[in-house]
């Protein structure tokens, strides 16, 4: 069912706006502010609801303080990033419920915005508190969720808040950036074009089990990549050397195998392999599925990057989670940027949709200097992987219908 957007609520002017924001930035030891993309992100919402005359209450979490009042998380210096990136003052409130908001909410004109302090500054956050949702909906007619990387948690500001505006009759809608999400997303599962390609690489298999599962029934190609590829090639009987490989999940690698008969599954046909997962450490590349002791496979192969290549080029919807080696260290990254370069090719040649997963792939991507030159990167890890699992996120589910 289609969630209400941003753009079909009406009437905002002097209505209080609550909206979940994502600004979890990354701080320095200063507590400077690196990088603002998480709240430049957001000014399509804001600018939205400024024009729209509505009374902006945005609340967020920031690191993992875990229900405890740190100074050192507090989000005083988004207001200020904020304030600076819209010319405008951003009010600020040290605290996200009680009298202070009372009175910084009741003092605000329309089109003002006031910036919550840190909502993890309170254990009841986490917990989905009904007191603590009841504490946050008090102040609030309207709510928007435009934080997707945490639309996977059923939190009170991303679930709980959201039932109760509903049950008063309030509307919960999308912005832009979650609109943004559940639309390539959402489109992507739910009526691929085809040939859909899926590219599944990194760490471990156990993080993905759900997202191949869900992704055989849907995809007509998976590419295997990452040091996943060693847990299945252990399941097949072949000896993986000192590969990083979940000995306890060669069951479930077995059985996933198993499911993948007759589809096109692909592993990776040769690889790159060292004695250490350092730079400089020596390398060599064998087409062995056999890797010996004492090496491990840290990228794919010459071959099999050809191979997927190929198969990506063929693309008219892919999706991809996790790098394909150890792309975080140049020698071992090959495998990686020549498959983004693939998924960038495919997007500008053949105008496939390609969406890339948050966390690594979206890095690496981004490592790559190719980010625009796919369709779309998610901002979130968890929350788009859950989203490829099938799994409906609580923080989506709990907006209202169209
Ligand atoms: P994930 O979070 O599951 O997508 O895993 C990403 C991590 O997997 C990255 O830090 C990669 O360095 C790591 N990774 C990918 N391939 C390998 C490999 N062959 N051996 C060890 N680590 C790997």
């Amino acid at each position: 069912m289609a969630k209400l957007s941003i753009t079909d609520l009406k009437d905002l002017c002097a209505k209080r706006v609550l909206m979940r924001v994502d600004y979890n930035v990354p701080l320095d030891e200063t507590g400077a502010i690196t990088d603002e993309k998480r709240i430049k992100a957001t000014k399509p919402s804001i600018d939205h609801l400024i024009q729209a005359g509505a009374k902006i209450i945005l609340c967020s979490h920031l690191g993992r303080p875990k229900g405890k009042r740190d100074p050192k998380q507090s989000l005083k210096p988004c207001a200020v990033a904020l304030g600076k990136l819209l010319n405008k003052p951003v009010a600020f409130v040290d605290d996200c419920i009680g009298d202070k908001v009372d009175a910084a909410v009741a003092a605000l004109k329309d089109g003002d915005i006031l910036l919550l302090e840190n909502l993890r500054f309170y254990a009841e956050e986490e917990k989905n508190d009904p007191a603590f949702s009841e504490k946050l909906a008090r102040n609030a007619d309207v709510y928007i969720n435009d934080a997707f990387g945490t639309a996977h948690r059923a939190h009170a500001s991303t679930e709980g808040v959201a039932q109760l505006i509903k049950k008063r009759g309030g509307q919960c809608a999308a912005g832009f950036l979650m609109e943004k999400e559940l639309k390539y997303l959402g489109q992507a599962l739910a009526n691929p074009a085809r040939p859909f390609v899926c590219i599944l690489g990194g760490a471990k298999v156990s993080d993905k089990i759900n997202v191949i599962e869900n992704l055989l029934k849907i995809a007509d190609v998976i590419l295997i990549g990452g040091a996943m590829a060693y847990t299945f090639r252990k399941a097949q009987g072949f000896n993986v050397g000192g590969s990083l490989c979940e000995l306890d999940k060669l069951d479930l690698a077995k059985s996933l195998l198993e499911k993948a008969k007759g589809k096109k599954f692909y592993l990776p046909s040769d690889q790159l392999q060292t004695t250490k997962i350092e730079a400089g450490a020596p390398t060599q590349i064998t087409q062995d599925p056999n890797i010996t002791d004492g090496w491990q496979g840290v990228d794919i192969g010459p071959k099999t990057i050809e191979e997927y290549k190929k198969v990506v080029s063929t693309a008219k919807l892919v999706v991809w989670n996790g790098p394909m080696g150890v792309f975080e260290i140049p020698d071992f990254a090959k495998g990686t940027f020549e498959v983004a370069q693939a998924v960038a090719d495919v997007t500008q040649n053949n105008g496939a949709i390609t969406i890339i997963g948050g966390g690594d792939s979206a890095k690496a991507v981004k490592k790559a200097k190719l980010a625009d030159k796919v369709s779309f990167v998610s901002t979130g890890g968890g929350a788009s992987l859950e989203y490829l699992e099938g799994r409906e996120l609580p923080g989506v589910a709990a907006l209202s219908e169209k």
